[in-house]
């Protein structure tokens, strides 16, 4: 594990002078004592000597700790309360079935986030999830190996594809579906549902609809016989183990001609399309309804940080942002009226929420590219990036509010740029 958030990072990018209204000799002092967030609140005066005011002689939890150091002790700039904007996979419980796993973080688990809920699974080679369907729209990424996924349209097409690292699938509320591991060691993936308490406990299950209807009706329906229907399983498989499945070439010839020509593309392969913005600091990769007709109610960023890079200072004016991190660690300041902002760290399998069109920006502050999701409950991806917008006006409008002359205010990048280099 690197080592380079252990410093308590008070100092960073800011002047605390403005902040405190204390001289350079008082601010080395502040800065090694660690003010609180709260110390601040009172218009703060300068530390003597030795101050500890930050100081924690009670039990710590140090791997946590060391995980979060902006979140523990903020920076100078954050002010008040701003709710819960973080949560971690790695705290869900993990309901493990033969055949794999499932856990989500849903607005039980983080309250503030109502627009989406994740669940991440897994499913050995062979494993399906149970056929099934649900109230809310499924937007899914593929971090791991291979699957076989199918969806049925109400004109009676089936979809069906493999999906691999990097791939995505959406499947419209209620359309029945399937997932099945493939390869020797099946997959794992991310699946986002546009409704915030929604829950993977609690889909329709192909197992349960037949269970639960009387034996004349389903006789007279299926045309099945009596001793058919008792074969028929009496409670939930949810998640259970299967054999691996024909070709995908075998199972559309199977399914045969027509009915396999679905008029959607359900999947999309976002790991391996062109970045939609590119600079030294990263990249980032947009997928919404634009490119993805089918996804009409999820629009995504793929973003890729190099060390010190980062998504610069923006806000999106459609709709919350709900992150998940996918490898490495930075930190967030999100920024909301009244002067209330929150600094948090977060590591991989973490999710991020930001509040609707507040302002943040995402710093890789490890020594490995940061790799996360940015998600909306929307058709499109729409961001305000702050430099393009202080550029865009005319020069005296921004003079006046920032108390830089023109010439000054040239060295502001013009453009959105998305990702800045460190
Ligand atoms: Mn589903
Ligand atoms: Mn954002």
């Amino acid at each position: 594990m690197s080592d380079q958030n252990e410093e308590k990072p008070f100092l960073d990018g800011v002047s605390r002078r403005s902040f405190l209204g204390v001289g350079s000799a008082a601010l080395a002092t502040v800065a090694m004592a660690g003010l609180t967030a709260n110390a601040q609140q009172r218009d703060d005066t300068a530390k003597a000597e030795g101050d500890n005011s930050s100081s924690d002689p009670g039990p710590e939890n140090r791997v946590l700790l060391k995980q979060n150091p902006h979140t523990n002790t903020p920076p100078p700039t954050d002010h008040g309360e701003i709710g819960p904007v973080w949560y971690s996979f790695d705290l869900s419980r993990k309901r493990v079935e033969e055949g794999g796993w499932t856990h989500q973080v849903t607005q039980r688990e983080l309250p503030t986030s109502k627009d989406l809920a994740g669940v991440n699974m897994r499913l050995t080679s062979g494993s399906f999830r149970e056929l099934h369907w649900h109230t809310a729209n499924e937007w899914a990424f593929m971090e791991y190996g291979t699957a076989r996924v199918s969806v049925l349209n109400p004109d009676g097409t089936m979809f069906i594809d493999d999906v691999g690292p990097g791939d995505l699938w959406f499947f419209p509320a209620g359309y029945p579906h399937s997932i099945q591991g493939l390869g020797k060691d099946g997959c794992q993936f991310l699946l986002v549902f546009d409704e915030g308490n929604f829950s993977e406990d609690n889909t329709f299950l192909l197992s349960e609809f037949v269970a639960h209807i009387p034996p004349d009706i389903l006789t007279k329906n299926s045309r099945l016989s009596p001793s058919d229907i008792a074969k028929l399983p009496k409670e939930q498989l949810y998640i259970f183990p299967a054999d691996l499945p024909q070709s995908l070439a075998a199972d559309k010839a199977a399914i045969g001609g027509s009915r396999v020509q679905a008029p959607q593309q359900y999947t999309f392969k976002m790991g391996s399309m062109a970045p939609t913005f590119t600079s030294a600091g990263g990249e980032v990769r947009v997928v919404d309804s634009s490119n993805f007709p089918a996804s009409t109610t999820v629009a995504a960023g793929l973003v890729r940080l190099k060390p010190g890079g980062m998504r610069e200072l923006h806000w999106h004016p459609n709709a919350t942002e709900w992150q998940f991190w996918l490898s490495g660690k930075g930190r967030m300041t999100i920024v909301m009226p009244e002067g209330r902002a929150r600094t948090m760290d977060f590591n991989a399998n973490d999710v991020g929420f930001v509040p609707a069109v507040a302002g943040h920006y995402i710093e890789n502050t490890g020594t490995e590219d940061l790799v996360f999701l940015e998600m909306f409950k929307a058709p499109r991806f729409l961001d305000i990036s702050l430099n393009n917008w202080i550029r865009r006006m005319p020069p005296e409008m921004a003079t006046s509010h920032l108390n830089l002359d023109a010439e000054t205010l040239k060295k502001i990048p013009s453009e959105k740029q998305a990702v800045i280099a460190g």
